[in-house]
């Protein structure tokens, strides 16, 4: 063991562990928040568009957007808004290394899934991947983590199918260079030889406009996945569906 991990660990013994959100003393084995915490986590009730995951006003009904020009997924849903509790315990997961967290967030997302009885229901699992230097970073991919806990969940085979190419400084670049490398966001691993025509699940964190939901599931298509139906932890507030 190395001596700053050796420390680490000492002083995980010495102090009482504290829920990340609130401060106040967790009972052992609780994950990284305190049951209050987490019960103040709320799932996004209103209806949704099934296609897109935005709002609409009927329930279980596609917005005008999806039915004038259909995404390429089969389904998109998102747990939460991005705020308060959930956009604390996202970014202690994806920024401050407290995987404990992975598990019971994707836990509510597992629940929501299995809420929407799609048809064909996923046979795969699989996440947005992250850049690697931010892998290199963090040492994990958010995404990834909560992707192998619902395939878990859901007894259903994983892996990372895509992989993300460096696109550099996107301010740098012209709008015609831009649109260009959209289509080259992701690349392909050898596991997407997995695909094979297969109903897959694809699981980001964060979706804020669908776009990047919606590129990794025009790839994961293109490397010959049957169907792709999404899954977010969280949607920002103001978020604007790409079509
Ligand atoms: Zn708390
Ligand atoms: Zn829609």
């Amino acid at each position: 063991m190395r001596l700053c991990s050796w420390f680490s660990a000492a002083f995980e013994v010495a102090l009482p562990s504290i829920c990340l959100n609130c401060d106040d003393p967790l009972p052992a084995g609780d994950p990284g928040f305190c049951m209050r915490c987490w019960d103040r986590l709320t799932p996004v009730t209103d209806p949704t568009c099934p296609r897109c995951g935005s709002s609409t006003d009927v329930r279980n009904q596609s917005c005008l957007s999806c039915v004038s020009h259909p995404p390429c997924h089969s389904g998109l849903v998102v747990w939460g808004e991005y705020g308060g509790e959930l956009r604390n315990a996202i970014i202690a997961l994806k920024h401050h290394t407290h995987d404990e967290l992975a598990e019971p967030l994707a836990q509510r997302l597992c629940d929501r899934i299995l809420a929407e009885h799609w048809d064909p229901s996923p046979e795969f699992v699989t996440a947005v991947p992250s850049h690697p230097l931010y892998r290199l970073r963090r040492g994990y991919s958010a995404s990834e983590l909560v992707a192998t806990a619902i395939a878990r969940r859901l007894c259903l085979p994983s892996c990372q199918a895509l992989s993300r190419r460096d696109l550099g400084r996107q301010a740098r670049r012209s709008r015609a260079q831009r649109t260009a490398m959209a289509g080259k966001a992701f690349g392909r691993r050898r596991a997407a030889r997995k695909l094979n025509g297969r109903s897959v699940l694809l699981i980001d964190d964060v979706t804020t406009t669908g776009t990047t939901m919606h590129r990794a599931s025009r790839s994961l298509l293109q490397a010959g996945a049957g169907s792709v139906y999404c899954a977010a932890l969280a949607r920002t507030p103001d978020s604007r569906r790409m079509q």
